[in-house]
């Protein structure tokens, strides 16, 4: 839970700019689109003027300490991480966004772009979410369920097909999945890893994610390339 502990007088920017439907080889080439500027707060939370979070409609993104000074919030590790999940689970769109959110608002080297096109054919195809981290690339999509892993990693294939006819440089694959991570069992462990043989992709847990932000709050650096496996490739 988070609470505005010290009011004092800050400024916070309540929008934050993001790129949105770039192409692929542009973001390759590091030329973006114009940004287009979405709310940091999901849901009206934070009261600028008041200098408080309504704890009611706080959903616990964890956005907003970036922008404050430090020692201005106090945080409990209560049910922070369910609050989080439920809103996702209630609102299927938001995850990609705040991934790419968040990862731009801990570390501004690191693009991210949301709708990327790229053209397969006669078909443009959209890749979620593009991640462009000491000029690797990557494209994530996020899927409910375990069951769902498998069609995930597929429609982020026959993106990577379509990447291929441009002889463009091929971006690691990434799922992103807001199951949590105790239903994670053998079974299941296995069947991703006979997957990731065949269609070579990481597993990446909404709540990993969560939590390496909640970390990268106190941290100096937030440690986006190990979450997304970019040390062991
Ligand atoms: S943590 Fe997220 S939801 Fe809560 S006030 Fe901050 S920006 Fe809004």
């Amino acid at each position: 839970m988070l609470k505005i502990i010290k009011k004092i007088d800050f400024k916070f920017n309540s929008i934050m700019p993001i790129f949105k439907n770039g192409n692929y080889s542009d973001f390759l080439k590091g030329k973006y689109p114009e940004p287009e500027d979405v709310l940091v707060c999901p849901t009206d939370a934070l009261d600028i003027d008041q200098k408080e979070i309504s704890l009611e409609k706080c959903v616990e993104c964890l956005l907003c300490p970036y922008y404050l000074p430090s020692k201005t919030i106090k945080y409990s590790e209560e049910n922070s991480l369910e609050k989080f999940m439920e809103f996702v689970n209630s609102d299927k769109k938001y995850l990609t966004k705040w991934i790419g959110q968040a990862i731009s608002t801990s570390n501004s080297d690191i693009k991210c772009g949301f709708d990327v096109k790229i053209q397969s054919g006669s078909r443009t195809k959209r890749i979620p979410l593009l991640i462009i981290i000491e000029n690797k690339p990557l494209i994530l999509k996020i899927v409910d369920s375990f069951k769902d892993i498998e069609y995930g990693v597929l429609s982020l294939e026959e993106i990577e097909e379509g990447i291929k006819q441009y002889d463009l440089q091929l971006p690691g694959k990434i799922i992103v999945t807001n199951e949590i991570k105790i239903k994670y069992d053998e079974e299941l462990q296995e069947m991703v890893t006979k997957l990731k043989e065949k269609h070579n992709f990481e597993l990446v847990f909404a709540e990993s994610i969560w939590n390496t932000v909640k970390e990268g709050w106190l941290a100096t650096q937030v440690e986006w390339k190990k979450i997304f496996c970019l040390e062991t490739r």
